[in-house]
């Protein structure tokens, strides 16, 4: 099989017959063998009975159905797992996205050798109050995961099989499968300019508590992808740094004060002093960072996947499977 297109979809009833029947052109015009991964997150509508009566016409159709909303993310997910295809095409149900770019992407993972190549909505068809925030995010996505691309959240993209089975895209993450790839050892990630077009039905499943999630998302996605086999790493570092301030802080107080009684000089109080209490706070604090780090790493140890490292290759001897030659 050539290609498997997965399209999550959550009440898009206007779109699906258009849209199956765009995809099915595209694949016969250019020859392709192709299964069209339809995911219904739980929808309201009659989405699910649409997708059903399509396959009688487009027998590529495949349809997995939540029993309730579960998010793109998860409709993601669960789509990678059923794919087949040599190249894995996600795609936004709503028409936004157009299946003429199919061949071009595809081109790009076959023949350019890319693991990822993602849709780059150069000319946006979506209101102002969405497209200013994206490139905000996008900047510190790039900043943070050292990836050059200008479009991280585009629903359009492209993927060597074995890149879609190695992640495992939960919560919001759907907007960082890029960084997700990368961290699973996937960095040859590409990009293409891709058409947009304004929503033809139906409206944007996110509102603006996209922003909030997204960020939160980012975060994690860092932070857990570069210390979640170290977490010592992190909080050590910080731990010790706070709880040394503070120690050499208070040795400094207590000589000082040593200090001055013998030259009989006039001191405070130790206790007057703002920077006995701030060497006091750094204290806690730094033992407090260290024992999260120490705790996390016992977690992380105790953690069954912990040593779930992906092999890239295995070399080992032949087994020959003939019995004793006889004669
Ligand atoms: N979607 C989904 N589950 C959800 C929300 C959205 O499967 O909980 C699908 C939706 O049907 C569409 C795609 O994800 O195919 C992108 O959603 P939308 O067009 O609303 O997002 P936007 O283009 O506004 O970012
Ligand atoms: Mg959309």
């Amino acid at each position: 099989m050539d290609i498997s297109v997965i399209v999550p979809l959550f009440n898009e009833e206007e779109s699906l017959p258009e849209l199956t029947a765009w995809i099915d052109r595209v694949m016969k015009a250019n020859n392709f063998i192709y299964e069209l991964i339809m995911v219904d997150d739980g929808s309201k509508d009659r989405s699910w009975e649409i997708v059903k009566s399509l396959r009688g016409q487009y027998p590529a159709i495949q349809g997995i159905k939540f029993n309730r909303n579960y998010g793109k993310s998860a409709a993601l997910n669960r789509g990678f797992a059923a794919a087949h295809g040599e190249v894995v095409i996600t795609m936004d149900a709503d028409l936004q996205d157009s299946p003429d770019e199919i061949p071009g992407l595809y081109r790009k993972i076959v023949e350019e050798g890319f693991d990822l190549v993602s849709g780059w909505k150069e000319k946006r068809y979506d209101p102002i109050s969405k497209t200013i925030p994206s490139k905000f995010f996008n900047y510190v996505t790039r900043k943070l995961s050292g990836i050059q691309l200008n479009d991280f959240n585009c629903g359009l993209k492209a993927y060597r099989l074995e890149v879609v089975k190695s992640v495992q895209v939960y919560g919001e993450m759907h907007r960082y499968i890029p960084v997700l790839a990368k961290w699973a050892g996937f960095s040859n990630i590409g990009e293409q300019v891709v058409q947009h077009r304004a929503r033809k039905y139906g409206e944007t499943k996110f509102g603006l508590e996209r922003f909030v999630h997204g960020f939160l998302d980012l975060l994690s996605v860092t932070f857990v992808s570069r210390f979640k086999k170290k977490p010592m790493h992190f909080f050590g570092v910080f731990g010790t740094l706070s709880f040394m301030m503070g120690f050499f802080t208070t040795l400094y107080l207590i000589f000082n004060k040593i200090y001055c009684l013998y030259q009989h000089m006039p001191v405070r109080e130790i206790v007057d002093q703002p920077l006995f209490y701030i060497a006091l706070v750094a204290v806690v604090i730094g033992m407090q960072l260290f024992l999260a780090g120490f705790i996390s790493e016992l977690l992380v140890m105790k953690n069954d996947h912990s040593n779930d490292y992906l092999v890239a290759d295995v070399i080992e001897n032949e087994v020959t499977t003939e019995g004793p030659v006889e004669g």
